[in-house]
């Protein structure tokens, strides 16, 4: 306990101090020297030359020495390289010049072993302001420097895959544009990597099933490129690889290549053989950006054209699409405030019997007339109101404005006209949408059968396994669903057979031709008869002519749409056409016409 003293920092030796006050002081000097010798804190003393003359127990525990290891040697046989050369020489010059130094410094322990402490240096000075020791007072603080790196960790690393995230990402791009900035003719290039129907193993396989595949892919990714790249996540199934320095903006492509042919052999998880593909859009700094975030904005939109193009495909940035983009978020922009600002409204199309062309039922078409852009057409809007989820309040409106139209068309000697309405696939999976049908009717007074919902076959390819109980509660319910623009998707047979349909609609780019083009009339003629297997009512769309119409009514086709009998027009001209129809002729065949004949 009396180490202290007896390291010869001890003014209580003083002879010529009476006897009450040297006893005094040595009771002083022992409570001191207890309190140091018993902290929870390193205490070391070195003489004004740095030599350590003085270390307390907690010391030599923390950083594992004997005493005799350390006494009489410069405390830099504690010194890290995870502390520069330049504070270690900040200290001794502020200690030197009578200053106080605090901050966190790295050591090393006997053993090798990192340890961080949050220090205290002070010199100590003799009454005339001499410097004749220096005091480090040392708390170990490596606990919580591990946690704080834990805690960047997770911050900038994706817990998954191991990887770099966005966060992380962009800022190692930032820094590679800076870089490249000093040097001339150096380029960044950044790739964005977005696996192929990744939902869709998630949704069948399971989403165990699609980490394993992630983190193979990353591994994959990661193999595929140099050292210098930095291989990130961005979330999902989207990675991103950043090129840092490029002598050539084209040598970008090659590693692209690289990158896609890491997903040429298949993926082997839980015994399940797979084969993953990819899209990449590639960017280059400068020539399509200098900051990261207009970087990796153009990357993604490359990205998706290259997916445009089919699997495992890579595609350079061009400026067009960048047009592309401006004019789609302007569009989404404008689109989120058009049904409070009543800017949209319905069209209808009628729907006519093949045999006698009377009058059966409309489709009920949606309309945007924007104040700032003017009349905009679906299939622009329609893709952007679906991908941001605004189909969903959107297509609700449309529902209960159709709803309420007919309702009005029927009261007014019209009771058996049926209205078809469009229903996108985001719109089903919001878990409301069949109350949202029924309430719909039941608001009108209606019977279901005056409804018919329109679904592209997309619906049924996205293989949600909630689909085909939708469908089924749609059906029960009572309203007819019918499958719009047949032939342009998957067209295929068995879907129809499973789910409750009643209705094919064949797309218009079939019937465009069918008078001219021999494959399109045969087309048609084979899906005619495959409807006609599965009992179900075709309708032909955009029918403009008497020869397609001719050739339709031979093939027995049921129901007919198109300009030839009607273009989309208002409520308002539809309620004078309506006007015009003998009212008792709207009743619609149930089934094929040859099926029932
Ligand atoms: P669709 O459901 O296949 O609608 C038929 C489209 O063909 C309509 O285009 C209609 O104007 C057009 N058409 C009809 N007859 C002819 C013809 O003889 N010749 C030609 N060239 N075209 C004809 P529109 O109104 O531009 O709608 C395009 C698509 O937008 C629709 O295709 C539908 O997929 C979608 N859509 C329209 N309204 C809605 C809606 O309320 N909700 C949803 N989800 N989609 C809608
Ligand atoms: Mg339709
Ligand atoms: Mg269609």
């Amino acid at each position: 306990m009396n180490r202290l003293r007896d390291s010869g920092f001890n003014p209580a030796h003083d002879e010529k101090l009476p006897e009450a006050q040297r006893r005094l002081l040595e009771d002083r000097l022992r409570q001191f020297s207890q309190a140091v010798e018993l902290s929870p804190v390193s205490v070391i003393i070195t003489d004004n030359e740095g030599c350590v003359e003085y270390v307390n127990p907690h010391f030599l525990e923390i950083a594992g020495y004997r005493m005799d290891e350390v006494i009489g040697r410069n405390p830099r046989f504690l010194k890290s390289d995870e502390t520069s050369q330049a504070t270690y020489e900040t200290i001794w010059r502020t200690l030197a010049a009578g200053g106080v130094w605090t901050g966190e410094l790295a050591s090393r322990k006997k053993n090798g072993d990192l340890f961080w402490e949050q220090c205290f240096f002070s010199p100590i000075k003799a009454t005339d302001g001499a410097i004749t020791h220096f005091l480090a007072v040392k708390e170990d603080i490596t606990h919580r420097k591990e946690q704080e790196q834990r805690l960047l960790h997770q911050a900038h690393y994706d817990a998954l895959t191991g990887l770099p995230n966005r966060l992380l990402a962009l800022d190692r791009l930032s820094q590679a544009l800076v870089m490249a900035n000093c040097y001339p003719r150096r380029f960044v290039a950044l790739l964005y990597v977005g696996l192929d129907r990744f939902k869709n193993v998630n949704d069948t396989l399971g989403h165990e099933f699609g980490d394993k595949l992630l983190i193979e892919s990353a591994r994959r990714l990661k193999l595929s490129v140099r050292k210098e790249a930095t291989v990130a996540r961005l979330g999902d199934d989207e990675f991103l690889v950043i090129l840092p320095d490029l002598k050539r903006p084209d040598q970008s492509e090659a590693i692209a290549e690289k990158a896609l042919h890491c997903f040429a052999q298949p993926f082997h998880v839980d015994n399940t053989e797979l084969f993953v593909s990819a899209g990449i859009g590639i960017t280059v700094s400068p020539e399509d950006g200098e900051d990261a975030s207009v970087l990796l904005r153009n990357a993604s939109a490359a990205m998706y054209q290259a997916k445009l193009q089919g699997p495992n495909a890579s595609h350079y940035f061009t400026r067009e699409m960048n047009e592309h983009a401006m004019e789609r978020m302007k569009i989404e922009n404008h689109l989120r405030h058009a049904l409070e600002r009543n800017e949209l409204f319905l069209h209808y199309q009628s729907l006519v019997d093949a045999d006698n062309s009377n009058l059966i039922g409309a489709e009920a078409l949606l309309r945007w007339d924007d104040a700032q852009f003017g009349m905009i057409t679906p299939d622009r809007f329609i893709p952007i109101a679906e991908e941001t989820g605004l189909i969903i309040d959107i297509g609700e409106w449309v529902l209960n404005t159709a709803c309420r139209q007919i309702k009005k068309w029927r009261s007014q000697g019209h009771p058996n006209l049926q209205i078809s309405v469009n229903v996108s696939s985001r719109q089903l999976h919001t878990g409301q949408f069949v109350s949202t049908v029924s309430e719909a009717l039941k608001r009108n007074d209606l019977t279901a059968d005056a409804l018919e919902l329109e679904l592209t076959e997309n619906i049924l390819m996205d293989d949600n396994p909630d689909t085909g109980s939708l469908l089924n509660d749609l059906a029960k319910i009572g309203v007819s669903l019918s499958i719009d623009d047949f032939g342009t998707g998957y067209s295929s047979l068995s879907y129809l057979r499973r789910f409750s349909f009643k209705t094919l609609k064949i797309d218009r780019i079939f019937i465009n031709e069918i008078g001219t083009n021999p494959q399109d009339a045969s087309l048609t003629r084979a899906i005619i008869a495959m409807a006609q297997a599965l009992n179900l009512t075709v309708i032909a769309e955009g029918v403009e002519n008497e020869k397609q119409i001719q050739l339709l009514r031979s093939e027995h086709c049921d129901l007919l749409q198109g300009f030839y009998y009607h273009k989309p027009c208002s409520a308002g001209e539809f309620t004078d056409y309506l006007a015009q129809q003998p009212a008792s002729l709207h009743r619609r065949p149930h089934g094929n016409r040859a099926a029932r004949s």
